[in-house]
């Protein structure tokens, strides 16, 4: 590959949603912004793909958005696709469990928030009265953590730990806490650390009630962003180089000026960002300067499937299933306003450390024993087509001690910022913390 150096105002590593953020911010302000991105295709870890006679693009893995994704909704409306995001007025969660027994979360439109959330936990049928007593110290504690980085104290205990000293009995973690903690930790309760769960309920329950809402995508993940954010910035003069892979970052006199691919293509500017992952960032050859507890932190799997079966066995965009080794079921056919006689599922099993290993058979197996035991329909229905997904390296692992070893979006060394979802933005590392560290990067290039 040729030595010529291509200069841009800002270097961008990786196009995720971090990288993907922060260039079009960059961008809108007039910046020249290059981004290096080593798959054929941007999107890293939300991406999709059409499968050869589909109509539907499949996702990496099923990915739930919220209303309080502020950053993540400021960036598709900046490029143009917040409508292929749909936030859904009503916030209710249902539930199914082996045996087919439902419950039902249901948030009541007309009480403000957090009014709302707690009438929904009122109205849970599996959890005694007695058990939703603990909802009392459970508001009292979340109150007192509503604003300011977690206490040490919070964050070295597990999630389990924490709602087990509030008092909660374990009935009532299991039927409620335990999903919501799984979807948004992506590590089991046992595992996760209860600081990132603090920060993702406080935001749910204090900002608003919109912050409560749940959303989904419409179309597969690269059309909600990847190709728009893409034109986006190519359309002011900046560039999204693909299959480019950053092996090392150029350092002289004390300030990182650039990066070289694996190929050999010298990129030259006046920041370098990256919004690689941690596993990623650390394999590159970097200046000791950068080098940290950072390189620490792992990763939590997520396994998934797409099942396109002959007939509907559900009419609710998502379920979440109780006692059973997969977690969430969402109804793509549903989401996606498909026109289909039969049903597309998309199945989720977070936190996968064992699934992970396990063979496609073994994953279609486990998943539709659980869907057979918790939604009755799917035992009569007919598995017509099967994607097994998995992804070893989903998320961060939001471990006890995870936090500290997470550095500020922004931070790094002369000529070089830390982005990427897992910079300590005060969210669990998802999405919108991927675009709130790609936004705070960028403003901080932009202000100088
Ligand atoms: C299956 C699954 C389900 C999920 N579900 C949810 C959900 O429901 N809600 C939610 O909010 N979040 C969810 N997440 C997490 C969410 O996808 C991530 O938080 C987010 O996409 C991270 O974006 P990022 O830009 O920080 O990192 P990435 O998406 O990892 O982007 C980094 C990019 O850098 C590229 N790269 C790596 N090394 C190099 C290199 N050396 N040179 C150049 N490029 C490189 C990668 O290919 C990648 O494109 C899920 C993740 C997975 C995998």
């Amino acid at each position: 590959m040729g030595s010529a150096t291509e200069r841009a105002d800002v270097l961008i590593l990786g196009g995720g949603f971090s990288g993907l953020a922060c260039a079009v911010r960059l961008a809108q302000e007039g910046r020249r912004v290059i981004v290096l991105e080593k798959s054929p295709r941007a999107g890293g870890r939300a991406r999709s793909w059409r499968e050869p006679g589909s109509e539907l693009d499949v996702d990496n893995g099923q990915h739930l958005f919220m209303g309080c994704y502020r950053a993540t909704r400021r960036f598709l409306k900046t490029i143009g696709t917040e409508d292929r995001l749909e936030i859904y007025p009503e916030v209710e969660v249902d539930y199914a469990e082996p045996g087919g027994r439902r419950d039902r979360l249901s948030c009541p439109s007309w009480l403000p928030a957090p009014l709302h959330l707690a009438a929904g936990l009122l109205g849970l049928s599996g959890v005694t009265w007695r058990e939703k007593a603990g909802l009392l110290a459970f508001d009292q504690a979340l109150k007192a953590l509503k604003r300011g980085p977690v206490p040490d104290g919070v964050e070295r205990q597990t999630v389990r730990q924490w709602l087990t000293g509030l008092g909660l009995s374990r009935n009532f973690q299991t039927r409620f806490f335990d999903p919501a903690a799984i979807g948004i930790l992506n590590d089991s309760p046992e595992v996760a650390s209860a600081a990132g769960f603090v920060q993702a309920l406080r935001v749910m329950f204090f900002t608003g009630r919109e912050s409560s809402r749940f959303g989904l995508a419409r179309t597969g993940l690269s059309e909600l962003y990847v190709d728009a954010a893409r034109e986006f910035v190519e359309k002011r003069g900046g560039r999204v180089v693909s299959g480019a892979k950053a092996a090392e970052l150029i350092e002289e006199s004390g300030r990182v000026r650039g990066a070289v691919t694996d190929q050999g293509a010298r990129y030259e500017a006046e920041h370098v960002v990256s919004a690689l992952p941690p596993w990623d960032l650390k394999k590159m050859s970097l200046p000791a300067a950068l080098r940290g507890p950072w390189e620490e932190l792992l990763a939590a799997p997520i396994v998934g499937a797409t099942l396109r079966l002959d007939r509907p066995v559900m009419t609710e965009r998502f379920v979440g299933l109780l006692g059973a080794e997969t977690h969430w079921v969402f109804n793509k056919t549903r989401i996606h306003g498909l026109n289909e006689s039969g049903q597309t599922l998309s199945v989720v099993i977070s936190g996968a450390h064992t699934a992970v290993a396990w063979s496609p058979e073994k994953i279609l197996e486990t998943t539709s024993r659980d869907l057979a035991a918790c939604l009755p329909e799917f035992a009569q229905a007919k598995v017509l087509t099967a994607k097994v997904v998995k992804e070893p390296f989903a998320t961060l692992s939001p471990v006890p001690g995870a936090e500290a070893r997470r550095p500020d979006p922004g931070s790094g060394m002369p000529g070089f910022l830390f982005a990427g979802d897992w910079t300590r933005t005060g969210l669990p590392a998802t999405i919108e913390s991927a675009c709130v560290a790609g936004e705070t990067v960028a403003e901080r290039i932009i202000r100088g």
